[in-house]
């Protein structure tokens, strides 16, 4: 088959309700959770999981509470875990309508060390089955999050953090791939493939797996069916949402009318200071959020300095003391700022 027929191929194969997606996201570009205490959860994830914390803001629809972005150096799409940190909220339940699983790509051979990491630290952690050709290692957050490091037979190019307590070698490389559970996987697949232009590349252990583009880690979405679980509760230790790429609020405006179009009630376009964001429910009741790729987080602070202080967008700015006295005092490790500590 020559190019032109594999591009037509391609285009109009998924599409049967007639009309041509423009939409083909390139993968992952964040996880959002929720969590109790910030400071036990910058702990666990600058020196557990040794990912930089790279923006320390406020969610911009409740002021009150910190956004602490986890990401590689730059918090670059594809690598980001973000949380909104509730003191004193309850447990959430894990269950059907929700991501289930957050999983990081780390090089093969590491999981020994993550183990023996995760064991002095009073983590445990367990190898769990993965798809042919990974390796697993599944272990809670201290909110009750599921996290999972897969090292997988296909090299991830992605330069690593230079974490204080995660040697380059074992380092997480990024995202690797979201677990999503469903009651009934049909609308979910169905979203994934012919709306966001993934393509299904296998099927073990009980998932469905869907990948863009390449299928590299950090594109790869795994449904899980579970039609008798119990629903989802969307609390402390949940994800709230996982947003895909796209690469810029032009194309992202096209995406929404054609999900609009499509029957999806999706929202304006917000502006999320470090990017834009659309945001939908998949029928299987998993929140999604399309976010662009620019124009990124160093849009307000030099990369050495990413998040060493407190960060507002300009419409929050009038607002500094009083969000200032409002969130709770938190210390960041300094190996989060090498260079600044040099000086
Ligand atoms: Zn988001």
């Amino acid at each position: 088959m020559d190019n032109a027929a594999a591009t037509a191929t391609h285009t109009y194969g998924h599409h049967q309700k007639g009309h041509i997606m423009t939409a083909q996201t390139s993968g992952l570009h964040h996880v959002t959770a929720i969590a109790g205490e910030p400071q036990r959860n910058i702990d666990f994830y600058i020196t557990g999981l040794g990912l930089r914390l790279v923006k320390k803001t406020v969610n911009f629809d409740d002021p009150g509470t910190y956004h602490l972005y986890y990401g590689d150096d730059a918090g670059n799409p594809g690598s980001l875990l973000t949380f909104f940190p509730w003191r004193g909220i309850r447990s959430g339940r894990h269950g059907s309508g929700q991501s289930t699983a957050t999983a990081f790509s780390v090089p093969q051979g590491s999981l020994g060390w993550w183990a023996d990491h995760f064991g002095a630290i009073g983590v445990e952690s367990a190898i769990t089955t993965g798809l042919p050709g990974e390796e697993r290692l599944s272990l809670r957050d201290p909110d009750g999050l599921q996290i999972d490091l897969v090292a997988s037979s296909i090299t991830d190019p992605r330069n690593p953090w230079d974490s204080a307590s995660v040697p380059a070698e074992f380092a997480v490389r990024g995202q690797h791939s979201s677990v999503l559970t469903v009651a009934d996987p049909s609308g979910t697949l169905e979203v994934l493939t012919a709306d966001l232009g993934m393509h299904a590349v296998g099927e073990a252990a009980g998932r469905i797996r869907v990948a863009a583009g390449d299928g590299a880690p950090g594109n790869i979405v795994d449904v899980i069916a579970d039609p008798r679980g119990p629903s989802g509760l969307t609390a402390g230790g949940t994800v709230h949402h996982i947003a895909f790429r796209v690469p810029d609020i032009e194309t992202q405006e096209l995406w929404r009318q054609e999900l609009a179009a499509r029957g999806y009630a999706v929202t304006a376009i917000l502006d999320r200071q470090y990017f834009t964001s659309i945001y939908f429910r998949e029928p299987g009741g998993v929140l999604f959020e399309i976010a662009t790729d620019t124009p990124g987080f160093d849009i307000d602070e030099p990369l050495l300095e990413l998040g060493r202080s407190l960060k507002l967008p300009p419409w929050l700015e009038p607002s500094r003391e009083a969000i200032e006295n409002a969130v709770a005092p938190i210390t960041i490790p300094a190996g989060n700022n090498p260079a600044l500590v040099e000086e």
